[in-house]
């Protein structure tokens, strides 16, 4: 399985950069994980939408969903046929604000003509070929999903966004790599108590990684200027396991 970045920017972009979108490949099959700002045009370098089985979200913040809105402009304006249209994968109750999105950007059909827009039901395997994406509910300030990708006996976890808690170590349990957001510099910088969590630190995500025995761990999601070797420092004095940060455009190989 490889797992390819087009995006690693926090809901603020680093410069230059897209927010979440990761290409996940394997078992014949081809998945973009979240489509934030500025990943439709990091996709288009490599492939035409058309080339993805689905497209999965998993969370309703704009830097995970909001270039949904530009893929649709890569499809001619009229309606395509029902079978040809791009499966979206959307969060569970999330079709009213689709409809507000889509009526916003001038027009209530922007996206059904173009996509085949269904939900999940937040647990069950989504299946595209030998790939299987399995939903698991985090800890984010909306209803957030992280998923486990499994293909050609190697799995792949992405943690989408979330605080510290038990379904993490649970999604990450024995993955062969752990795509894990990384957004605060400092606990100081999420919600405070009696707020709940919702964001990692670099060393929470290692946490997370060594206590689930991930066997690697890309950290994502994050601030980061020049190679930010400061996330990577600060998840190494934790999980003794391989450690990336994310590199747009960047494939890693999962598993063997
Ligand atoms: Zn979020
Ligand atoms: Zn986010």
């Amino acid at each position: 399985m490889k797992l390819t970045i087009l995006g690693r920017s926090p809901a603020w972009p680093n410069p230059g950069e897209a927010c979440a979108g990761y290409l996940v490949e394997g078992g014949g099959a081809r998945v973009l994980m979240d489509i934030g700002p500025g990943v439709v045009a990091q996709l288009l370098r490599r492939h035409h939408p058309d080339e993805l089985d689905a497209v999965i979200v998993s969370h309703m913040h704009t830097d995970h969903m909001l270039d949904l809105a530009t893929l649709r402009y890569v499809y001619p304006w009229r309606a395509r046929p029902r079978e040809q249209r791009l499966r979206v994968v959307m969060p569970p109750g999330s079709a009213d604000q689709m409809l507000d999105l889509a009526r916003g950007v001038g027009n209530a059909r922007h996206f059904e003509d173009s996509f085949r827009l269904s939900e999940h039901d937040g647990s069950s395997p989504l299946v595209f070929g030998g790939m299987s994406l399995t939903p698991m509910a985090t800890e984010h300030f909306i209803p957030c999903w992280g998923f486990r990708a499994e293909a050609d006996g190697a799995l792949l976890a992405y943690t989408a966004d979330t605080g510290p808690c038990d379904n993490v170590r649970t999604l990450a349990d024995r993955a062969d790599l752990l795509l894990s957001e990384a957004t605060l510099r400092s606990v100081e910088e999420d919600a405070q108590p009696p707020e709940r969590r919702g964001h990692l630190t670099p060393a929470e995500a290692a946490e997370a990684a060594r206590d689930a025995r991930a066997a690697s761990l890309v950290l994502t999601h994050l601030p980061a200027d020049g190679d930010g070797s400061w996330a990577r420092d600060a998840a190494a004095q934790v999980f003794d396991g391989a450690i990336a940060v994310a590199e747009p455009g960047r494939t890693y190989e999962v598993g063997r």
